[in-house]
Protein backbone atom coordinates (compact mmCIF):
# COMPACT_ATOMS: atom_id res chain seq x y z
CA UNK A 1 0.00 0.00 0.00
CA UNK A 2 2.82 2.46 0.66
CA UNK A 3 4.52 1.75 -2.46
CA UNK A 4 1.03 2.02 -4.26
CA UNK A 5 0.61 5.76 -2.25
CA UNK A 6 4.14 6.95 -3.12
CA UNK A 7 3.87 6.09 -6.97
CA UNK A 8 0.46 6.82 -7.46
CA UNK A 9 -1.29 8.66 -5.59
CA UNK A 10 -4.50 9.12 -7.37
CA UNK A 11 -4.63 5.56 -7.91
CA UNK A 12 -4.32 5.15 -3.91
CA UNK A 13 -6.69 7.06 -2.95
CA UNK A 14 -9.04 5.30 -5.51
CA UNK A 15 -8.27 1.90 -3.76
CA UNK A 16 -8.55 3.14 -0.24
CA UNK A 17 -11.76 4.46 -1.53
CA UNK A 18 -13.30 1.02 -2.67
CA UNK A 19 -11.57 -1.06 0.48
CA UNK A 20 -14.22 1.30 2.36
CA UNK A 21 -17.30 0.66 0.43
CA UNK A 22 -16.56 -2.81 0.60
CA UNK A 23 -16.05 -2.68 4.20
CA UNK A 24 -19.06 -0.21 4.65
CA UNK A 25 -21.71 -1.83 2.34
CA UNK A 26 -23.77 -4.59 2.41
CA UNK A 27 -22.91 -6.42 -0.75
CA UNK A 28 -25.50 -8.30 -2.14
CA UNK A 29 -24.25 -8.26 -5.98
CA UNK A 30 -25.22 -11.70 -6.83
CA UNK A 31 -21.58 -12.37 -9.19
CA UNK A 32 -19.65 -10.89 -6.66
CA UNK A 33 -17.59 -11.84 -3.42
CA UNK A 34 -14.26 -11.42 -1.34
CA UNK A 35 -11.88 -13.24 -2.01
CA UNK A 36 -9.17 -14.25 0.88
CA UNK A 37 -6.49 -12.20 1.86
CA UNK A 38 -3.81 -15.35 0.12
CA UNK A 39 -5.80 -15.01 -3.00
CA UNK A 40 -4.89 -11.50 -3.57
CA UNK A 41 -1.56 -11.38 -2.80
CA UNK A 42 -0.61 -14.65 -5.03
CA UNK A 43 -1.98 -11.77 -7.86
CA UNK A 44 0.34 -9.50 -6.67
CA UNK A 45 3.01 -11.69 -6.92
CA UNK A 46 6.04 -11.88 -8.92
CA UNK A 47 4.43 -14.27 -11.54
CA UNK A 48 2.72 -11.61 -13.26
CA UNK A 49 5.72 -11.24 -15.00
CA UNK A 50 6.00 -14.51 -16.78
CA UNK A 51 5.17 -15.57 -19.90
CA UNK A 52 3.82 -18.73 -20.08
CA UNK A 53 2.44 -19.71 -23.96
CA UNK A 54 1.67 -23.34 -23.72
CA UNK A 55 0.43 -25.56 -21.04
CA UNK A 56 2.76 -26.96 -17.83
CA UNK A 57 5.63 -29.44 -19.63
CA UNK A 58 4.75 -28.06 -23.22
CA UNK A 59 5.69 -24.07 -23.06
CA UNK A 60 6.84 -21.65 -25.92
CA UNK A 61 9.03 -19.72 -23.33
CA UNK A 62 11.85 -20.59 -21.38
CA UNK A 63 12.11 -20.66 -17.44
CA UNK A 64 8.86 -21.88 -16.88
CA UNK A 65 9.68 -24.32 -14.68
CA UNK A 66 8.20 -23.15 -11.56
CA UNK A 67 4.93 -21.40 -12.88
CA UNK A 68 4.15 -25.37 -14.05
CA UNK A 69 3.35 -26.24 -10.61
CA UNK A 70 0.87 -23.38 -10.36
CA UNK A 71 -0.80 -23.92 -13.24
CA UNK A 72 -0.42 -28.08 -12.53
CA UNK A 73 -1.72 -27.19 -8.85
CA UNK A 74 -4.59 -25.77 -10.37
CA UNK A 75 -5.62 -28.29 -12.75
CA UNK A 76 -5.48 -31.07 -10.72
CA UNK A 77 -7.05 -29.63 -7.63
CA UNK A 78 -10.07 -28.13 -10.09
CA UNK A 79 -10.45 -31.66 -11.51
CA UNK A 80 -10.94 -33.11 -8.13
CA UNK A 81 -13.26 -31.02 -6.31
CA UNK A 82 -15.49 -31.10 -9.71
CA UNK A 83 -14.81 -35.09 -10.42
CA UNK A 84 -13.57 -33.60 -14.09
CA UNK A 85 -11.68 -35.43 -16.57
CA UNK A 86 -9.87 -32.82 -17.64
CA UNK A 87 -9.67 -29.29 -17.18
CA UNK A 88 -8.18 -25.97 -18.85
CA UNK A 89 -7.46 -23.28 -15.98
CA UNK A 90 -6.43 -20.22 -18.59
CA UNK A 91 -9.38 -18.93 -19.77
CA UNK A 92 -8.89 -14.59 -18.60
CA UNK A 93 -12.90 -14.91 -17.83
CA UNK A 94 -16.26 -16.50 -17.96
CA UNK A 95 -16.97 -15.19 -21.26
CA UNK A 96 -13.61 -15.94 -22.75
CA UNK A 97 -13.89 -19.91 -21.40
CA UNK A 98 -17.98 -19.62 -23.19
CA UNK A 99 -15.83 -18.37 -26.43
CA UNK A 100 -13.30 -20.67 -26.64
CA UNK A 101 -16.19 -23.50 -26.24
CA UNK A 102 -17.70 -22.31 -29.17
CA UNK A 103 -14.45 -21.49 -31.26
CA UNK A 104 -13.49 -25.34 -30.71
CA UNK A 105 -16.87 -26.70 -31.83
CA UNK A 106 -18.65 -24.49 -33.82
CA UNK A 107 -18.57 -22.71 -37.21
CA UNK A 108 -20.11 -19.28 -37.81
CA UNK A 109 -23.61 -19.64 -38.89
CA UNK A 110 -24.27 -22.85 -36.93
CA UNK A 111 -26.99 -22.97 -34.53
CA UNK A 112 -27.42 -22.59 -30.56
CA UNK A 113 -30.31 -22.78 -27.74
CA UNK A 114 -29.22 -21.22 -24.74
CA UNK A 115 -31.07 -19.74 -21.71
CA UNK A 116 -33.14 -16.37 -23.23
CA UNK A 117 -30.74 -13.25 -21.30
CA UNK A 118 -34.42 -11.95 -20.61
CA UNK A 119 -35.58 -14.84 -18.55
CA UNK A 120 -32.09 -15.86 -16.72
CA UNK A 121 -29.54 -16.49 -19.25
CA UNK A 122 -26.63 -14.79 -19.77
CA UNK A 123 -25.15 -12.64 -22.72
CA UNK A 124 -22.88 -14.87 -24.08
CA UNK A 125 -25.61 -17.38 -24.44
CA UNK A 126 -26.99 -16.18 -27.69
CA UNK A 127 -27.48 -12.36 -27.08
CA UNK A 128 -28.04 -10.61 -30.19
CA UNK A 129 -24.55 -7.53 -29.92
CA UNK A 130 -22.52 -10.81 -27.92
CA UNK A 131 -20.80 -12.40 -30.20
CA UNK A 132 -23.03 -15.59 -29.69
CA UNK A 133 -25.62 -13.67 -31.01
CA UNK A 134 -23.72 -12.25 -33.66
CA UNK A 135 -21.67 -15.03 -35.33
CA UNK A 136 -24.48 -18.00 -34.34
CA UNK A 137 -27.89 -18.68 -35.43
CA UNK A 138 -28.91 -17.89 -31.51
CA UNK A 139 -32.24 -19.98 -30.41
CA UNK A 140 -33.60 -19.57 -26.89
CA UNK A 141 -35.50 -21.41 -24.58
CA UNK A 142 -36.97 -19.59 -21.45
CA UNK A 143 -39.72 -20.23 -18.76
CA UNK A 144 -42.80 -21.59 -18.24
CA UNK A 145 -45.76 -19.71 -16.59
CA UNK A 146 -44.22 -21.02 -13.22
CA UNK A 147 -41.32 -19.02 -13.95
CA UNK A 148 -39.25 -22.64 -13.88
CA UNK A 149 -37.14 -23.29 -17.17
CA UNK A 150 -39.88 -24.63 -19.93
CA UNK A 151 -38.08 -27.66 -20.33
CA UNK A 152 -41.04 -29.20 -22.69
CA UNK A 153 -40.59 -26.17 -25.16
CA UNK A 154 -36.21 -26.48 -24.39
CA UNK A 155 -37.07 -30.41 -25.76
CA UNK A 156 -39.21 -29.07 -28.77
CA UNK A 157 -37.16 -26.26 -29.92
CA UNK A 158 -33.69 -28.70 -29.55
CA UNK A 159 -36.39 -31.27 -32.23
CA UNK A 160 -37.17 -28.00 -34.50
CA UNK A 161 -33.83 -26.24 -34.91
CA UNK A 162 -31.06 -28.77 -34.31
CA UNK A 163 -28.89 -27.08 -32.24
CA UNK A 164 -25.10 -27.74 -32.33
CA UNK A 165 -24.81 -26.71 -29.27
CA UNK A 166 -27.39 -26.59 -26.39
CA UNK A 167 -25.88 -24.25 -23.25
CA UNK A 168 -27.59 -24.78 -20.08
CA UNK A 169 -26.43 -22.20 -17.03
CA UNK A 170 -27.56 -18.64 -15.84
CA UNK A 171 -27.10 -15.79 -14.40
CA UNK A 172 -30.46 -14.25 -13.02
CA UNK A 173 -32.12 -17.89 -12.19
CA UNK A 174 -33.07 -19.10 -8.51
CA UNK A 175 -33.80 -22.79 -8.87
CA UNK A 176 -31.57 -25.92 -9.05
CA UNK A 177 -31.67 -26.82 -13.19
CA UNK A 178 -32.37 -30.45 -14.17
CA UNK A 179 -29.07 -30.53 -16.28
CA UNK A 180 -29.68 -34.71 -16.30
CA UNK A 181 -32.97 -33.92 -18.63
CA UNK A 182 -30.59 -31.13 -20.79
CA UNK A 183 -28.29 -34.32 -21.29
CA UNK A 184 -30.87 -36.23 -22.72
CA UNK A 185 -31.99 -33.89 -25.30
CA UNK A 186 -29.05 -33.12 -26.51
CA UNK A 187 -27.94 -36.21 -26.87
CA UNK A 188 -31.10 -37.00 -28.96
CA UNK A 189 -30.65 -33.84 -31.43
CA UNK A 190 -26.81 -34.54 -31.60
CA UNK A 191 -25.67 -31.60 -29.93
CA UNK A 192 -22.40 -30.81 -27.98
CA UNK A 193 -23.72 -30.08 -23.91
CA UNK A 194 -22.23 -27.58 -22.43
CA UNK A 195 -23.15 -26.02 -18.74
CA UNK A 196 -22.10 -22.59 -17.46
CA UNK A 197 -21.88 -22.30 -13.69
CA UNK A 198 -20.00 -19.31 -13.44
CA UNK A 199 -22.84 -18.27 -10.68
CA UNK A 200 -23.57 -21.93 -8.60
CA UNK A 201 -19.96 -23.67 -8.65
CA UNK A 202 -19.37 -22.67 -5.34
CA UNK A 203 -22.27 -24.42 -3.91
CA UNK A 204 -22.11 -27.01 -6.72
CA UNK A 205 -18.50 -28.13 -5.07
CA UNK A 206 -19.86 -27.78 -1.57
CA UNK A 207 -22.33 -30.39 -2.96
CA UNK A 208 -25.08 -28.10 -2.30
CA UNK A 209 -26.29 -27.80 -5.74
CA UNK A 210 -26.57 -30.68 -8.62
CA UNK A 211 -22.95 -31.08 -10.60
CA UNK A 212 -23.48 -31.45 -14.18
CA UNK A 213 -19.95 -32.36 -14.87
CA UNK A 214 -21.38 -36.34 -15.39
CA UNK A 215 -23.46 -35.38 -17.62
CA UNK A 216 -22.39 -32.25 -19.69
CA UNK A 217 -19.39 -32.22 -22.26
CA UNK A 218 -18.22 -29.54 -21.08
CA UNK A 219 -18.67 -26.93 -18.36
CA UNK A 220 -17.19 -23.19 -17.87
CA UNK A 221 -17.40 -21.09 -14.76
CA UNK A 222 -15.74 -18.36 -13.48
CA UNK A 223 -13.92 -18.39 -10.33
CA UNK A 224 -14.84 -15.24 -8.86
CA UNK A 225 -18.52 -16.04 -7.63
CA UNK A 226 -19.73 -18.19 -5.34
CA UNK A 227 -16.24 -19.85 -5.70
CA UNK A 228 -14.25 -16.96 -4.19
CA UNK A 229 -11.56 -17.15 -5.97
CA UNK A 230 -9.43 -14.66 -8.66
CA UNK A 231 -11.43 -12.76 -11.11
CA UNK A 232 -11.12 -15.70 -13.94
CA UNK A 233 -12.49 -18.83 -15.73
CA UNK A 234 -12.23 -22.50 -15.87
CA UNK A 235 -13.27 -24.75 -18.20
CA UNK A 236 -13.83 -28.86 -17.05
CA UNK A 237 -14.39 -31.41 -19.74
CA UNK A 238 -14.29 -35.01 -21.12
CA UNK A 239 -10.95 -36.28 -21.64
CA UNK A 240 -12.05 -36.70 -25.13
CA UNK A 241 -12.49 -32.62 -25.67
CA UNK A 242 -9.34 -32.05 -24.13
CA UNK A 243 -7.39 -31.20 -26.90
CA UNK A 244 -10.02 -29.22 -28.69
CA UNK A 245 -11.00 -26.79 -25.65
CA UNK A 246 -6.81 -26.51 -24.70
CA UNK A 247 -6.13 -24.85 -28.77
CA UNK A 248 -9.31 -22.86 -28.54
CA UNK A 249 -8.14 -21.47 -25.54
CA UNK A 250 -4.15 -21.12 -26.94
CA UNK A 251 -3.14 -20.47 -29.47
CA UNK A 252 -6.66 -20.04 -30.42
CA UNK A 253 -8.49 -17.29 -28.50
CA UNK A 254 -5.91 -16.25 -26.07
CA UNK A 255 -2.04 -15.14 -25.81
CA UNK A 256 -0.22 -15.82 -22.10
CA UNK A 257 -2.44 -16.85 -19.13
CA UNK A 258 -2.30 -15.34 -16.56
CA UNK A 259 0.14 -17.08 -14.45
CA UNK A 260 -0.53 -14.93 -11.02
CA UNK A 261 -4.40 -15.27 -11.34
CA UNK A 262 -3.54 -19.03 -12.14
CA UNK A 263 -1.61 -19.42 -8.98
CA UNK A 264 -4.37 -17.36 -7.26
CA UNK A 265 -7.39 -19.84 -8.72
CA UNK A 266 -4.92 -22.58 -7.51
CA UNK A 267 -5.08 -21.34 -3.77
CA UNK A 268 -9.07 -21.00 -4.17
CA UNK A 269 -9.51 -24.26 -4.54
CA UNK A 270 -7.30 -25.57 -2.19
CA UNK A 271 -9.47 -23.26 0.34
CA UNK A 272 -13.08 -24.82 -1.46
CA UNK A 273 -11.51 -28.47 -0.50
CA UNK A 274 -11.46 -27.11 3.37
CA UNK A 275 -14.40 -28.49 5.23
CA UNK A 276 -15.63 -24.76 5.90
CA UNK A 277 -15.84 -24.48 2.74
CA UNK A 278 -19.05 -26.27 2.90
CA UNK A 279 -20.27 -24.81 5.99
CA UNK A 280 -19.89 -21.18 4.07
CA UNK A 281 -21.99 -22.49 0.61
CA UNK A 282 -25.14 -23.88 3.57
CA UNK A 283 -24.58 -20.98 5.14
CA UNK A 284 -24.94 -18.26 1.89
CA UNK A 285 -28.10 -20.78 0.65
CA UNK A 286 -30.15 -20.36 3.96
CA UNK A 287 -29.43 -16.89 3.87
CA UNK A 288 -30.94 -16.37 0.82
CA UNK A 289 -33.98 -18.44 1.86
CA UNK A 290 -33.81 -15.84 4.86
CA UNK A 291 -34.21 -12.98 2.76
CA UNK A 292 -36.36 -14.46 -0.25
CA UNK A 293 -38.74 -15.48 2.64
CA UNK A 294 -38.60 -12.48 4.81
CA UNK A 295 -39.16 -10.12 1.42
CA UNK A 296 -42.35 -12.10 0.58
CA UNK A 297 -43.45 -11.37 4.25
CA UNK A 298 -42.75 -7.38 3.78
CA UNK A 299 -45.03 -7.64 0.61
CA UNK A 300 -42.52 -8.64 -2.49
CA UNK A 301 -42.77 -11.48 -4.76
CA UNK A 302 -39.70 -13.68 -5.45
CA UNK A 303 -39.75 -14.79 -9.25
CA UNK A 304 -40.05 -18.63 -9.15
CA UNK A 305 -41.99 -18.27 -5.77
CA UNK A 306 -38.41 -18.87 -4.10
CA UNK A 307 -34.98 -19.49 -4.38
CA UNK A 308 -32.85 -22.89 -4.11
CA UNK A 309 -29.96 -21.17 -4.63
CA UNK A 310 -27.68 -17.92 -3.27
CA UNK A 311 -29.58 -16.03 -5.77
CA UNK A 312 -32.71 -14.64 -6.50
CA UNK A 313 -34.88 -11.99 -8.43
CA UNK A 314 -37.56 -9.74 -6.29
CA UNK A 315 -40.13 -8.38 -8.68
CA UNK A 316 -40.68 -4.75 -7.27
CA UNK A 317 -44.03 -3.83 -8.74
CA UNK A 318 -45.64 -3.82 -5.54
CA UNK A 319 -44.01 -0.99 -3.94
CA UNK A 320 -44.39 0.99 -7.41
CA UNK A 321 -40.27 0.95 -7.99
CA UNK A 322 -38.77 0.54 -11.15
CA UNK A 323 -34.95 -1.50 -10.29
CA UNK A 324 -33.48 1.48 -11.93
CA UNK A 325 -34.69 3.77 -9.06
CA UNK A 326 -34.46 0.98 -6.65
CA UNK A 327 -30.72 0.28 -7.12
CA UNK A 328 -30.01 3.60 -6.84
CA UNK A 329 -31.91 4.33 -3.27
CA UNK A 330 -30.70 0.68 -1.74
CA UNK A 331 -27.65 2.00 -3.25
CA UNK A 332 -28.01 4.84 -0.80
CA UNK A 333 -28.69 3.35 1.86
CA UNK A 334 -25.28 1.98 1.21
CA UNK A 335 -26.67 -2.09 0.30
CA UNK A 336 -25.05 -2.56 -3.21
CA UNK A 337 -27.83 -4.46 -5.24
CA UNK A 338 -27.87 -4.24 -9.39
CA UNK A 339 -31.53 -3.59 -11.19
CA UNK A 340 -32.36 -6.88 -13.38
CA UNK A 341 -34.87 -7.70 -15.70
CA UNK A 342 -38.05 -9.56 -14.19
CA UNK A 343 -39.74 -12.47 -17.14
CA UNK A 344 -42.09 -10.69 -19.08
CA UNK A 345 -40.77 -7.08 -17.62
CA UNK A 346 -42.88 -4.10 -19.07
CA UNK A 347 -39.88 -2.07 -18.34
CA UNK A 348 -36.92 -1.09 -20.77
CA UNK A 349 -33.48 -2.98 -19.90
CA UNK A 350 -31.99 -0.03 -18.49
CA UNK A 351 -34.69 0.47 -15.71
CA UNK A 352 -36.22 -2.93 -15.38
CA UNK A 353 -38.79 -4.23 -12.64
CA UNK A 354 -36.74 -5.97 -10.10
CA UNK A 355 -33.74 -6.48 -8.74
CA UNK A 356 -31.14 -9.31 -8.32
CA UNK A 357 -29.56 -10.29 -4.76
CA UNK A 358 -27.37 -12.63 -3.83
CA UNK A 359 -25.69 -13.98 -0.78
CA UNK A 360 -22.03 -15.13 -1.17
CA UNK A 361 -20.36 -11.48 -0.37
CA UNK A 362 -22.35 -11.03 3.08
CA UNK A 363 -21.77 -14.40 3.87
CA UNK A 364 -18.12 -14.43 3.49
CA UNK A 365 -17.82 -11.46 5.95
CA UNK A 366 -19.92 -13.59 8.43
CA UNK A 367 -23.54 -12.66 8.29
CA UNK A 368 -26.01 -15.54 9.15
CA UNK A 369 -29.86 -16.37 10.18
CA UNK A 370 -29.89 -13.04 12.35
CA UNK A 371 -28.16 -10.54 9.69
CA UNK A 372 -29.55 -12.01 6.46
CA UNK A 373 -33.00 -11.64 8.31
CA UNK A 374 -31.86 -8.39 9.28
CA UNK A 375 -30.34 -6.89 5.62
CA UNK A 376 -34.14 -8.12 4.25
CA UNK A 377 -36.08 -5.69 7.06
CA UNK A 378 -33.61 -2.96 5.91
CA UNK A 379 -34.17 -3.42 1.82
CA UNK A 380 -37.47 -3.35 2.36
CA UNK A 381 -37.29 -0.25 4.76
CA UNK A 382 -35.55 1.61 1.81
CA UNK A 383 -38.45 0.11 -0.77
CA UNK A 384 -41.49 1.34 1.30
CA UNK A 385 -40.49 4.48 1.76
CA UNK A 386 -37.74 4.89 -0.91
CA UNK A 387 -38.03 8.85 -0.95
CA UNK A 388 -37.83 9.52 2.01
CA UNK A 389 -33.75 11.17 3.22
CA UNK A 390 -34.62 10.53 6.79
CA UNK A 391 -35.60 7.20 6.16
CA UNK A 392 -32.77 6.19 4.08
CA UNK A 393 -30.10 8.00 6.49
CA UNK A 394 -31.86 6.02 9.47
CA UNK A 395 -31.33 2.61 7.63
CA UNK A 396 -27.92 3.49 6.30
CA UNK A 397 -26.60 3.82 9.77
CA UNK A 398 -28.26 0.63 10.64
CA UNK A 399 -26.29 -0.51 7.30
CA UNK A 400 -23.24 0.72 9.06
CA UNK A 401 -23.81 -0.72 12.63
CA UNK A 402 -24.12 -3.92 11.40
CA UNK A 403 -21.07 -4.20 8.40
CA UNK A 404 -18.82 -2.67 11.56
CA UNK A 405 -19.74 -5.77 13.78
CA UNK A 406 -18.40 -7.76 10.24
CA UNK A 407 -15.14 -6.50 8.96
CA UNK A 408 -14.04 -8.13 6.04
CA UNK A 409 -10.47 -7.93 5.94
CA UNK A 410 -9.56 -5.77 8.72
N1 LIG B 1 -21.53 -16.81 -17.57
C1 LIG B 1 -22.43 -16.48 -16.63
C2 LIG B 1 -23.59 -17.39 -16.35
C3 LIG B 1 -22.28 -15.28 -15.93
O1 LIG B 1 -23.17 -14.93 -15.02
C4 LIG B 1 -21.16 -14.46 -16.23
C5 LIG B 1 -20.92 -13.19 -15.53
O2 LIG B 1 -21.72 -12.54 -15.00
C6 LIG B 1 -20.28 -14.85 -17.24
C7 LIG B 1 -20.49 -16.03 -17.89
C8 LIG B 1 -19.16 -13.96 -17.71
O3 LIG B 1 -18.12 -13.88 -16.83
P1 LIG B 1 -17.03 -12.71 -17.00
O4 LIG B 1 -17.69 -11.48 -16.53
O5 LIG B 1 -15.91 -13.18 -16.11
O6 LIG B 1 -16.64 -12.67 -18.42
Amino acid sequence: DILIEQTDPEIFAAIQAENKRQEQHIELIASENYASPAVMAAQGSQLTNKYAEGYPGRRYYGGCEHVDIAEQLAIDRIKTLFGAEAANVQPHCGASANEAVFLAFLKPGDTILGMSLAEGGHLTHGMSLNISGKWFNAVSYGLNDKEEIDYDAMERKAHETKPKLIIAGASAYSLKIDFERFAKVAKDVGAIFMVDIAHYSGLVVAGVYPNPVPFADVVTSTTHKSLRGPRGGIILMKAEHEKAINSAIFPGLQGGPLMHVIAAKAIAFKEAMAPEFKVYQKQVLRNADIIANTLIERGLRIVSGRTESHVMLVDLRAKGITGKEAEAVLGSAHMTINKNAIPNDPEKPMVTSGVRIGTPAMTTRGFKDEEARQTAMLIADVLDNPRDEANLAAVRAKVHALTTRFPVYS
